[in-house]
């Protein structure tokens, strides 16, 4: 393989922008019984015969999720490890390189990157970069016939979901998306809670999750695809999800007056929205960029429960009209990626898969219409 060549900002940049095109704007059911699907004890025996085979992740995009939780997570992992990274910085290919000791061949730019074909040391692609950019990074990554892992949201559309699917299913490689909480042991308790009906059938949902510090790309329509709801309301989209096992028929959306018109221009800076569900169940949701909250509450015959914070990486805290919910903090991300390199080395499915991130971006698709139309927005099966 060719060892990647002189990589300046400005190339990476001028690539960049010409990639994206800044032109494309605009079921699978829900992680059931979860646990069932994620590493069990029949993927630790199958392992053993793999003699500690670790898969290789390159991360696409060194930014601050990469920085902060997916490397040191790395260093957690069983199954996989931080073989190589993807950047068009030339300091931060350095620095990683010293800091978690990656080999010069393995360190990429977005020029050079589909040159990543021909290193067997890379199993896995982490595209982590700014929404408008992981249908090309997936699809190259696919290409290159790696397995994926893209951060959520999966896509700015459904057209482009589809179309990273498409590619991973043709180069016979496992895409999955970055839904961390799905690895999480308090919001898996609420999936057991709810989809097993342990407090009966859920009348109401309540699903909120706002930030009030953000800047840069994610103010940007053309590269977030959106504002809060894209970022963080598709948390709230994914909780309603597999808290109740169901998928929504409908939705309807109200955006906030803002209070900070020129640095939301482009994109609401509050939202409140509402799914239906079947059986007239409801989950009442908000999400902002300006306020901070962040819970996820389900009402049910004979009880309650709920998650406040839920959403974080650490310190989640759940509690029940029983009691308090009692388990571990872990290491969501470590989870996560395992869980993947265990799909992979075992021919499974994963439990976070394309499919599940397509249905997310279709939820939001109609959430922005039910936004911009006042109409009440059905969803509709395929
Ligand atoms: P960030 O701004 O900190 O990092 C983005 C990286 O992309 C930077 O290294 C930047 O240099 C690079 N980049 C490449 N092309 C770019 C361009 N045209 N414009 C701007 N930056 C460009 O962002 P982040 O917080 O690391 O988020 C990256 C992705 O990860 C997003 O899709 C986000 O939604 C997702 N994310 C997921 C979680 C989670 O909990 N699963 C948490 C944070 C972020």
């Amino acid at each position: 393989m060719k060892v990647p060549k002189r990589y300046t900002r400005r190339i990476f940049i001028s690539d960049v922008a010409s990639k994206i095109g800044l032109g494309v704007l605009f079921s699978p059911a829900i992680s059931s019984c979860h646990n069932k699907k994620t590493a069990d004890k029949n993927d630790l025996q199958i392992m053993e015969t793999k003699k500690n085979k670790r898969l290789g992740i390159a991360l696409v995009g060194l930014g601050k999720y990469s920085t902060e939780q997916l490397a040191p997570a790395l260093s957690q992992t069983k199954y996989c490890y931080l073989a190589g990274v993807v950047t068009g910085t030339i300091e931060k290919a350095d620095r990683w390189q010293k800091k978690y000791d990656i080999p010069t061949t393995n360190i990429y730019n977005y020029i050079n990157f589909d040159d990543i074909k021909n290193n067997p040391d890379i199993d896995i692609v982490y595209v982590v970069l700014p929404n408008a950019l992981h249908r090309e990074y997936v699809i190259r990554a696919a290409e290159a016939g790696k397995h994926v892992i893209c951060e959520k949201p999966m896509a700015l559309t459904v057209d482009e979901c589809d179309e990273m699917i498409a590619a991973c299913k043709k180069a016979d490689r496992l895409l999955s998306i970055g839904y961390r909480l799905h690895f999480e042991p308090h919001n898996q308790e609420m999936m057991r809670l709810g989809q097993q009906k342990i407090f009966g059938g859920i009348s109401k949902m309540v699903a909120e999750n706002g930030l009030s510090e953000v800047e840069g790309w994610r103010l940007d329509k053309q590269l977030a695809g959106g504002g809060p709801l894209m970022d963080v309301g598709i948390y709230c989209v994914q909780g309603a999800r597999y808290t109740t096992g169901m998928e929504p028929i409908a939705v309807r959306a109200q955006q906030e007056v803002k209070k900070d018109d020129r640095k939301f221009r482009e994109i609401e800076e509050s939202l409140t929205w509402q799914m239906e569900f079947p059986d007239g169940l409801i989950a009442e949701c908000k999400t902002s960029y300006s306020e901070e909250f962040n819970l996820l509450r389900a009402e049910a015959n004979k009880g309650w429960f709920e998650l406040s914070p839920a959403y974080e990486y650490t310190g989640i805290k759940g509690r029940t009209s029983s009691g308090k919910m009692d388990f571990p903090q872990v290491n969501q991300q470590a989870r996560q990626m395992d869980d993947f390199a265990l799909a992979i080395l075992n021919n499974r499915p994963t439990p976070v898969p394309g499919e599940m991130g397509r249905q997310d971006v279709k939820i939001l698709q109609a959430i922005y219409q039910a936004m911009e139309t006042g109409n009440r927005i059905p969803l509709t099966e395929e």
